[in-house]
């Protein structure tokens, strides 16, 4: 579904992802693991086109997207949930929902339904549809953001540490939705630092280190590599 070739990005000179390959294949979810600053992020950036590649190519569907704008490769079928959410704190659940589909220009009886279908994966959003988003828990927040990005029907979701800040049950619940949307039929490609858990839900992994992939394979081939995981990670969380 998605295939990331020798791709390169830099901020001003500073050059931050150094050719990594990637795929990323329909129905699975893939994980990509790393240590603060390995480029996590940048790779996400890159791949939603916030961030320009100094080389490479990334394919999405079979068509070349690199250089796209981002609301361009949203209404192809990638949705990005960013790191730290990014809810819009002044708006409600529901306004924040309806712009997760504002560039598929969805008909009303289709924005309609997605936001059925964001209910009945969250109901706590449901419960909470006329809420300033700003008010809500960081577990909330992050249901909306993922429901948010679900409003615009990608076949590929991009998940950035949703894990980050959340108490372990509420980390639980999060996880087990993730694998209920994949199970749904939407792919995913997810960012942890937490090997463990992101190993948990995923299929296939991919280990970034210094903007280098140095590790990659089925969850299980990955997972039994304790020693590469620990030299890459760092102790503590996997
Ligand atoms: P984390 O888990 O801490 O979010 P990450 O693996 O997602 O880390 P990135 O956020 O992709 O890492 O950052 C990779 C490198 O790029 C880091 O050295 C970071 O300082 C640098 N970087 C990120 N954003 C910028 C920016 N806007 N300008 C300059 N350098 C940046």
């Amino acid at each position: 579904m998605l295939r990331i070739r020798d791709l390169t990005v830099s901020y001003s000179v500073v050059p931050v992802l150094h050719s990594i390959n990637l795929e990323v294949p329909e129905g699975k979810i893939v994980t990509l693991l790393g240590a603060n600053g390995a480029g996590k992020s940048t790779t996400l950036k890159a791949i939603s086109g916030l961030i320009k590649p100094v080389s490479g190519t990334i394919e999405f569907l079979g068509d070349a997207i690199s250089g796209r704008r981002p609301d361009e490769i949203v209404k192809m079928g990638l949705a990005h949930v960013p790191e730290g959410r990014l809810v819009f704190p002044g708006l409600t659940v529901i306004e924040n929902l309806k712009i997760g589909s504002y560039a598929r220009r969805l008909s009303p009886s289709a924005l309609k339904s997605n936001l059925e279908k964001a209910y009945q994966l969250f109901p706590r959003l449901a419960e909470r549809k006329s809420q300033l988003a700003g008010t809500m828990s960081g577990g909330e927040q992050q249901m909306l953001a993922i429901a948010r990005a679900m409003m615009s029907e990608p076949k590929l979701l991009m998940l950035d540490e949703p894990s980050l800040g959340l108490a372990p049950v509420i980390i639980d619940a999060i996880m087990d939705k993730i694998r209920e949307i994949n199970e749904l039929g939407t792919t995913i490609l997810l960012i942890e630092q937490n090997a463990e858990l992101a190993l948990a839900v995923s299929h296939i992994a991919y280990v970034l280190s210094v903007g280098e992939v140095v590790l990659s394979g089925d969850r299980d081939t990955v997972a039994k590599d304790r020693n590469m995981l620990e030299a890459y990670l760092g102790g503590g969380k996997q």
